[in-house]
């Protein structure tokens, strides 16, 4: 067994708080991971408070992972001790699937394994990233470039993949018009996304005080989203829409900003379903859609163009003790633009 000790919430409503637990032995295709940095993801919180109605307790959150490999099973040959990595959302999908054949494990047909709150191929329950190590299968496990800041990297684990995979599936890119809805960890990805594939890229906020960071961050233009006079200003000329907002919102005023035959991308989950309008799809056969973070190949291309362009998550590294409170600005959409735990902060 492997030891491991970070925070844990032990129901919906308890504090994180310390915790001792252990993880599977290194099976072949396993690496042994020491956690450097872990950013902190809205979902960690809808998870954690249950928001989902799925959480199991006691839950290490954590799906934003870098840190160096200090172990690995006898069949590992993508990785050695000491190399930089990093895991995501998933550490696990059955491999035989379509889906998982077309190098989309995150669709998995036979179902996940989720990097916390998951009980794995042998039964044990999966802890994430807000611990010192972590032990998982080397398919999940992905190369860090040790060009990038790797407090700035942990982020692009879940909010990169999770943003990058629909700009490109929707090939965003030179003279497409593209709405981000919400600044916040996906949010900010987002944008730095889209502005380096080239778009023409309006930022959606309800935050006044983040216009200007959505300027250096990338932006054409920042719409105030309560402004409902800027709001019509922008209809019919969207191409493509990324929805990122973490609460129950009205969706109709972006859905009428589209064009004919564009995208509304969903990639945000509050914990209420939205109510639409179908007026809004069917008179302009615009289409309402969701996506999950991305495949395994698709991150390490996230995370080499990222290395390659010099992209990096903008982050507020804290100590774990700090976590409660950095929940708590999370939900109030008070962070620039993601929070990072230095795990050394955990001590021995
Ligand atoms: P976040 O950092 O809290 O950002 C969410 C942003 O939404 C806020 O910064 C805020 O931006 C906006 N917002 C918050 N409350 C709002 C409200 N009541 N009305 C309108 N806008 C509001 O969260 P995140 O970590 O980026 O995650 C965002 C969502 O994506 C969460 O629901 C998370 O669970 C989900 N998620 C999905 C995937 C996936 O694979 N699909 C992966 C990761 C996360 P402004 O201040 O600019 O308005
Ligand atoms: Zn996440």
């Amino acid at each position: 067994m492997t030891q491991s000790h970070g925070y844990a919430a032990r129901s919906a409503t308890a504090p994180l708080a310390p915790f001792k637990f252990t993880r599977r032995e290194l099976h072949d295709h396993d690496v042994h991971v020491d956690i450097q940095f872990c950013g902190v993801c809205h979902s960690d919180i809808h998870f954690v408070r249950n928001e989902w109605g799925n959480a199991v307790y006691p839950v290490v959150p954590g799906h934003e992972i870098v840190g160096r490999v200090k172990a690995v099973g006898s069949a590992v040959r993508k990785f050695k001790p000491g190399d930089l990595v990093g895991v995501g959302v998933i550490v696990d999908s059955d491999r035989t699937c379509p889906s998982c054949r077309a190098r989309e494990e995150q669709y998995c047909e036979g179902g996940v394994t989720l990097t916390y709150g998951a009980r794995d191929k042998y039964g044990d329950l999966t802890q994430g990233g807000y611990s010192n190590n972590i032990v998982t299968d080397e398919h999940f496990v992905h190369s860090v470039s040790p060009k990038l800041n790797p407090a700035g990297v942990a982020p692009l684990l879940c909010a990169g993949i999770t943003t990058y995979s629909p700009l490109r599936h929707w090939k965003v890119g030179p003279n497409r018009k593209v709405g981000i809805i919400g600044l916040g960890g996906l949010g900010h990805m987002a944008l730095k996304f889209a502005h380096s594939f080239g778009a023409h890229v309006v930022q959606f906020t309800t935050s006044e005080s983040k216009i200007a960071d959505a300027k250096r961050l990338g932006a054409d233009e920042v719409v105030i989203s309560k402004d409902a006079t800027a709001m019509k200003k922008q209809a019919n000329s969207f191409d493509f829409i990324i929805d990122t907002v973490s609460a129950p919102h009205d969706i109709d005023p972006y859905l009428e900003a589209l064009k004919r035959d564009s995208t509304y991308v969903q990639v945000g989950l509050p914990e209420k379903p939205p109510v639409i309008d179908p007026g809004n799809l069917l008179f302009k056969r615009r289409s309402w859609s969701g996506s999950i973070i991305g495949g395994m190949a698709e991150t390490q291309e996230m995370l080499d163009y990222c290395a390659a362009k010099n992209i990096t998550a903008d982050v507020e590294v804290i100590p774990i003790q700090q976590i409660n409170e950095a929940f708590e600005r999370v939900v109030k959409a008070d962070v620039k633009y993601r929070f990072t735990i230095d795990m050394s902060s955990l001590g021995a």
